[in-house]
């Protein structure tokens, strides 16, 4: 962008794409706002660890000048796959790369925003600034309304906010909808010295067992720490329906149990020994090929542009936009010319991501997949390599 002057660029959304795209937006001389209603990174726990691939989050962390900060932090060996059979404990798949060989390393996701956050400007990030709207003012400008009444212009306006993004109504009316799973999360701690046992069974990356009735994740996190998903084919009102009070710890587990009754012992101390409370994850996607016109000074990135499920792609995808965007800005003279040829490859991509993950649910949902884990791997692997930007 070769224009006199800077342009004011907003970013709605402290997560890992909006982080990623003010992070390469910086690096090339961009300023650029970001503002997040959570009150600090502290603030909320950030969830599980992500594999990064080769074609995407990676890619996005070389455009963004923090390949080496990931090495560095990464973990090899969080790569290995174990599938389970649920009623026996029996190893059916084993996955586990030979050191050097392998392209997906594992980082903690709250690692991962530190990495980033620690590499913007001072105040780039407006803590606790919650965004209620925006609206294109006509001249290829938009207006970002904050939830405190007050409002603020910009050249363009980035709906980083994800799933229920409050960016994403001035350019589309999609809503998310719930596709049929939830996952109940909840974790272990200390494992090597409190759950040793757990620990083995585990091992050092993610562990999966699938019945009719659920899948069962074990995903080895940094600092001896276990984050435990059991994926459900359920109504959004499960708990209501079971009678449940989400927040009443022994009510859930024991109602988990009964799901995974006739399960290996192994297996269920996953959810018996957990040491936290359970949070309740229901799944929502938005349409496949969710698109819009085009409008001057609004776009949108990561999960608010293309919702899907995890199967290891929202977060990859969410940094590759993120990076994409502030290149393209950065590589043309015209910001509306940058932002229309990243939306294009943006949503060619998206909608090519969401396909396949429809196609992978497809064939979870009829068994022809025996294990989800390596099915992950390979629908990240397949899905992108043809699609690489740079
Ligand atoms: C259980 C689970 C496991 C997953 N595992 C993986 C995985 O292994 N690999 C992978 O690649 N992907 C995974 N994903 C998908 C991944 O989490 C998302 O695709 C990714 O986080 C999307 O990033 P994002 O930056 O677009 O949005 P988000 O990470 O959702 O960030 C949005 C940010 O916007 C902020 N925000 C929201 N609304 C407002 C507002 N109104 N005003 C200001 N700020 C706002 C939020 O506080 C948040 O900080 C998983 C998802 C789930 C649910």
């Amino acid at each position: 962008m070769n224009s006199t002057r800077s342009p004011r660029i907003a970013v709605v959304g402290a997560g890992i794409g909006g982080l990623a795209c003010a992070r390469t937006l910086q690096r090339h001389g961009h300023r650029v706002t970001v503002v997040e209603r959570e009150t600090s990174a502290g603030a909320r726990g950030q969830g599980g660890t992500l594999d990064l691939h080769v074609d995407t989050g990676q890619a996005a962390l070389r455009a963004a000048g923090l390949f080496e900060k990931f090495r560095a932090l990464a973990r090899a060996e969080g790569e290995e796959v174990r599938g389970l059979d649920p009623f026996t404990g029996a190893l059916v798949h084993h996955e586990q790369p030979a050191e050097g060989v392998g392209n997906a390393p594992e980082i903690d996701r709250g690692q991962l925003r530190e990495l980033f956050l620690d590499s913007l400007a001072p105040d780039t990030v407006h803590w606790g600034q919650s965004v209620a709207g925006v609206t294109p003012l006509g001249d290829g400008t938009a207006r970002l309304h904050f939830g405190d009444r007050t409002t603020e212009d910009f050249d363009l306006v980035v709906g980083a906010d994800g799933a229920w993004s409050r960016t994403r109504p001035a350019l589309s009316d999609a809503t998310p909808a719930y596709t049929g799973d939830t996952f109940v999360e909840t974790f272990l701690d200390d494992v090597d010295n409190r759950h040793p046992a757990l620990a083995q069974l585990v091992g050092k990356g993610t562990l999966a067992a699938t019945s009719d009735r659920a899948t069962l994740f074990g995903q080895r996190n940094s600092g001896g720490h276990i984050r435990v998903y059991a994926s459900l084919h359920v109504p959004l009102d499960w708990h209501v329906a079971a009678g449940l009070d989400l927040a009443d710890t022994t009510a859930v587990r024991e109602h988990l149990l009964t799901v995974l009754e006739g399960w290996h012992d192994g297996l269920r101390d996953l959810i018996r020994e957990s040491d936290g409370g359970f949070i309740n994850r229901p799944l929502h996607v938005l349409p496949i090929g969710h698109t819009w016109d085009h409008v001057p000074g609004i776009t949108l990135l990561g999960d608010a542009a293309h919702l899907m499920p995890p199967y290891g792609i929202g977060a990859n995808l969410a940094m590759l936009d993120g990076a994409d965007l502030a290149t393209a800005v950065a590589t043309h003279t015209d910001l509306d010319h940058a932002v229309r040829a990243y939306e294009k490859l943006m949503l060619a991509r998206g909608e090519a991501a969401a396909q396949a993950c429809a196609e992978l649910a497809k064939a979870l949902a009829s068994d022809t997949v025996v294990n989800v884990e390596d099915a992950r791997k390979q629908l990240n692997e397949r899905l992108l390599r043809p699609q690489r930007t740079r």
